[in-house]
């Protein structure tokens, strides 16, 4: 690689991790959003631009990748902050969020507005999105060649907020993100690292719905975000 593209490699790394470092609550370096823009200018070269969510909205087109898209009425793509520092991820679109094209929109979407309302937050200042974009035929889990085909758009749009916390919300999405088969069970109640953001696996709103006394474990989970999340950040 010419030395000029390592160099500018180099910055724009250096750049997202001070981002990435001050988003965190860290001090004692300059990450002053001048000093940040600087590197900015210095590091990225007009081709090597980091996507956005629109790019990779773009990309997603009328998606036809996989069986999925034959039974949905809308992709549901993502909604909330672009440079949001918690991002939730469920399982999948169910009937109303495939309705309506957007996550968490039926009863366990209300759930999670509780949630998302009790660790001091709004729906606008996350972001939520889905391991699969389609809803799968009578809400039955997405299958792993559908989660191969349509996980790197969800991956894609961390890269592009790079949040400083995921949450998986249930089994699918938290044995997607650390790929593993443990039951949720077994992964919540503490946190991982998934490329350098949090992740934290908590129990689903649904199953919450189902099980209410789960309730206070998922409580206990977000007790522990709460001591980390940057509010003042
Ligand atoms: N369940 C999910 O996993 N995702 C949604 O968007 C809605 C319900």
């Amino acid at each position: 690689m010419a030395l000029r593209s390592q160099i500018i490699e180099t910055i724009d790394a250096l750049s997202l991790c001070l981002q990435r470092l001050s988003r965190g609550g860290h001090r004692g370096f300059d990450c002053t959003s001048g000093s940040l823009a600087k590197l900015a200018e210095w590091g990225v070269a007009p081709q090597a631009r980091y996507e956005t969510l629109a790019d990779i909205r773009s990309d997603l087109g009328d998606c036809q990748r996989c069986g999925l898209s034959q039974h949905r009425q809308h992709i549901v793509f993502g909604s909330g902050s672009p440079t949001a520092k918690l991002v939730f991820v469920g399982e999948g679109p169910g009937f109303e969020e495939d309705q309506q094209a957007k996550p968490f929109v039926g009863p366990a979407g209300q759930l999670l507005n509780k949630i998302i309302g009790a660790i001091n937050l709004t729906r606008s200042q996350v972001y939520i999105s889905n391991i699969v974009k389609c809803r799968p035929p009578k809400n039955r889990n997405p299958q792993p060649d559908e989660i191969k085909t349509c996980f790197p758009f969800l991956d894609r749009q961390l890269d592009a907020i790079r949040p400083v916390f995921i949450c998986a919300l249930g089994s699918i999405a938290a044995q997607t993100l650390l790929n593993t088969p443990e039951p949720i069970s077994k992964l919540r109640g503490r946190f991982y690292d998934y490329r350098g953001i949090k992740l934290l696996p908590t129990y689903h709103p649904a199953y919450l719905l189902r099980n209410p006394e789960k309730k206070r474990q998922v409580w206990e989970d977000m007790k522990m975000l709460i001591k980390e999340y940057p509010y003042e950040a």
